[in-house]
């Protein structure tokens, strides 16, 4: 199922499902012209994923050898079939930060010490088990690795007639990078700017602040001029700079929100933090959430805490195996 959303050039937008996902879709974009054409993101390594894509390029006549792939970050939900769809001579462009933490084989990068983090962080650890069995992110990666021509802040990418720009946006991950055609005012957003969802951020191995990285990426992705702001989720249902508003506001109160809870509650952890921030859940109650709410939620927490305490409005202490956060 594809959508034609722009003329000169010509931008289709194939609709990929992601199952029991609360992002529901992934907004998989095709540029086409007539010498070469471009994808951007990809969905899950799963087999609904595949289906949708696969048939969009087909209806669409997309020649694979063609085209290139263009990756804005390396969630499994944008790179999962990265390798399937692509031949293997074929460019596929990725963030050169994204692309060295995603293959990076160190041990303080694998899913066992991220797991480890979390337990430090209040989570608890029966959960943790299931986790590791179910996590989307985790199972639906691409099993394969990928070559990539890997790219920086400012690149330049030829499509056809058409000039697209990488924009460095990291926050949402470390090396999420935007695309943007200067002449017709269009930025492919990726997840740095979602409309009727928050992009997630959280902390990362080896990156000291990343809302901070983020909030900077908001700010400046706001001086450039956009007309059509093309998001990788759901629909764009609002002008594109009062979301960027919207978002930065939306950090600041999450932030309040945290320093107050520790003031009143100081020693909680991570977990417990979560626990008591207000999360649009359909008004559901922290203990009912499920696991992976309750993961994403965490990670969202400890990004703020990591803001505050470089801020130094808080510290933390580790005390029986878990970090506790109090306020100056
Ligand atoms: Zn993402």
């Amino acid at each position: 199922m594809y959508e034609k959303i722009y003329s000169n050039p010509d931008i289709y937008k194939i609709y990929v499902p992601l199952p029991n996902n609360p992002l529901k879709n992934i907004n998989c974009y095709v540029i086409k012209t007539d010498e070469k054409n471009l994808i951007i993101d990809t969905g899950f390594n799963m087999p609904e994923c595949y289906k949708a894509l696969s048939e969009g390029l087909k209806e669409l006549n997309v020649d694979i050898s063609k085209t290139a792939l263009f990756i804005t970050h390396l969630h499994s939900d944008h790179i999962g079939l990265a390798p399937f769809i692509m031949n293997s001579n074929s460019t596929i462009y990725m963030s050169k930060i994204d692309y060295d933490y995603l293959n990076n084989e160190s041990p303080e990068y694998s899913w066992e010490a991220l797991y480890k983090k979390y337990i430090s962080e209040g989570f608890p650890k029966n959960e943790i088990v299931n986790m590791h069995i179910t996590n989307p992110a985790e199972i639906y990666a691409p099993e394969k690795t990928f070559k990539a021509v890997t790219v920086n802040d400012g690149d330049k990418i030829k499509i056809g007639s058409y000039t697209l720009e990488c924009v460095f946006t990291p926050g949402h991950t470390p090396g999420h990078t935007c695309i943007y055609i200067e002449d017709k005012e269009i930025m492919f957003l990726g997840d740095h700017v979602l409309f009727d969802i928050t992009p997630n951020i959280t902390f990362w191995t080896g990156i000291r602040d990343s809302l901070k990285d983020y909030i900077n990426s908001l700010n400046k992705i706001k001086t450039f001029k956009i007309k059509t702001a093309l998001p990788a989720h759901r629909e764009n249902s609002l002008n594109f700079y009062d979301r960027v508003e919207q978002i930065l506001n939306h950090h600041e109160n999450r932030l309040d929100e945290c320093f107050n809870i520790l003031k009143s509650n100081p020693g909680l952890s991570a977990y417990d933090t979560a626990s008591f921030m207000k999360w649009s859940m359909r008004g559901k109650d922290w203990s009912e959430f499920p696991m992976h709410q309750k993961w994403f939620a965490v990670g969202e927490t400890i990004a703020h805490l990591d803001n505050l305490k470089y801020k130094n409005k808080i510290y933390r202490r580790f005390q029986n195996g878990v970090y506790c956060y109090y306020t100056f």
